[in-house]
């Protein structure tokens, strides 16, 4: 099973919604804490899903990242790259069948998936490819292994690529998942997916030099 189709918890929710959100609580799935709505999340690499973390296990995880910890710490950056626009070329090169997918490196490879109805649907992407993209593109390069994806939104006016948290990959997975109605996903998904991707367009920032 591609591990981003078992959807932990609620990391899935589209999003902000305060009055919504202090319906229900969470709790640090380490230690039991209850958390605000918005906390940190771990990467649990042994099965490959998110963990909710208070800040306390979340900044242990952060510290701890030398050696082979099982959990990984999910940065909390949004990045783009304004001077080195993907082109609409590049996306097409890559193959995929929908307006947006994210890739994450892991392991030795590349993966990338797509959001559908029925869950994220993975494939593999060759590692020349990849490493070819990033040549002229610094910000695919940029992103940790297993905790960031690089994200793309074929906008119909040209490709955006972003450098986001996976636990924003979950939650596009999920609001895909839950909206989506008919052949073609329907209105209703389009504008809940719209609202994730206007969230991530108001927090990038640019990549910064190296
Ligand atoms: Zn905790
Ligand atoms: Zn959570």
């Amino acid at each position: 099973m591609s591990p981003l189709t078992g959807f932990p918890h609620r990391a899935d929710q589209p999003g902000p919604v305060p009055e919504q959100r202090s319906a229900w609580l969470e709790k640090c799935e380490l230690c039991g804490t209850p958390v605000a709505s918005r906390h940190g999340h771990l990467v649990d690499t042994g099965r490959r899903g998110l963990v909710c973390a208070c800040r306390a296990c979340f900044l242990l995880f952060i510290e701890s990242r030398r050696g082979d910890p099982r959990y990984r710490a999910v940065p909390e950056r949004y990045l783009w790259d304004p001077d080195r626009p993907v082109t609409g070329l590049d996306w097409a090169g890559l193959g995929i069948p929908a307006g947006f997918a994210f890739f994450l490196r892991r392991g030795t490879g590349v993966a990338a998936f797509h959001p559908g109805p029925a869950g994220a649907a993975e494939s593999l992407v060759t590692l020349d490819l990849w490493t070819e993209l990033s040549a002229g593109h610094p910000l695919l390069a940029a992103a940790e292994p297993e905790v960031e994806a690089i994200l793309f939104h074929d906008a119909g006016c040209g490709t955006d690529c972003y450098l986001v948290p996976i636990d924003v990959c979950y939650r596009l997975v999920g609001t895909v998942r839950r909206y989506w109605t008919g052949p073609d996903g329907g209105p209703r998904v389009r504008a809940r997916v719209g609202e994730l991707f206007q969230e991530i367009r108001d927090r990038v920032r640019p990549l910064p030099e190296a």
